[in-house]
């Protein structure tokens, strides 16, 4: 059966990226919360439509709907195979509900990766990173560009730098991100299921191989 991972991490730590590695190499379903709710917008849901009104505020989508949406996602992605979590839970009710999803099908988490990173290191890769505005693939100017400048390896989309990658947002986005992770950091620290994972240098086999060391040598506690 294949592992059950949460990746948490500060923006631009590399937790999207991995992530993806992850559920490609070893086949598990990668549920991100940004991708679920670009989903939803896109196919006008009434969950959809929901995000949609607190996106267009600037406000948070609340815990209850996030909720909803990663119930459904380990639904649809047959998730009892294995998943990685990027972008959940965020806040301790998420990580709470989200234990009690899991238990009614009789699953646990393996494993929570904390990716830790330089804050210099982490500003710096920010501030090259690119998405693909077509289905949220991404890139980074420095170390990992699509291989024609601007078009998506994976669907030819555009690939763009995100607009809210400035320092002056990056650092409040830090700032709340270490506000809001670290009762989880306690949360998952008390139940024996952290481990932090250094990721200062580039995507790289050696940062690969630790990491997936990590993974297959996880045995779930909970
Ligand atoms: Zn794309």
């Amino acid at each position: 059966m294949g592992k059950r991972l949460i990746l948490l991490g500060a923006p631009g730590s590399g937790k999207g990226t991995w992530s993806k590695i992850i559920s490609d190499e070893k086949g598990l379903a990668h549920i991100a919360t940004g991708d679920l709710f670009r989903a939803e917008l896109a196919a006008e849901t009434p969950l959809g439509c929901e995000v949609k009104s607190y996106m267009e505020q600037g406000a948070l989508v609340p815990d209850e709907l996030t909720i909803k949406l990663v119930e459904k996602a380990l639904t649809d992605k047959n998730a009892s195979n294995g998943f990685v979590l990027d972008g959940f839970p965020r806040t301790i009710p998420q990580a709470e509900a989200l234990g009690e999803l899991l238990e009614k099908r009789g699953l646990a988490i393996d494993v929570v990766i904390n990716l830790i990173i330089d804050e210099s290191i982490l500003i710096e890769r920010t501030l090259s990173r690119l998405v693909c505005i077509k289905c949220g693939q991404p890139y980074n100017a420095k170390n990992m560009a699509p291989a024609v400048e601007g078009t998506c390896d994976h669907c030819g989309g555009n690939v763009v730098h995100r607009s809210d990658d400035t320092e002056e947002t990056l650092r409040k986005r830090l700032e709340a991100y270490h506000l809001s992770t670290a009762p989880l950091i306690d949360y998952y620290g008390n139940r024996d299921l952290l481990v932090a994972f250094s990721n200062d240098g580039p995507p790289s086999d050696e940062t690969r191989n630790r990491l997936f060391a990590l993974i297959d040598g996880a045995k779930g506690k909970a």
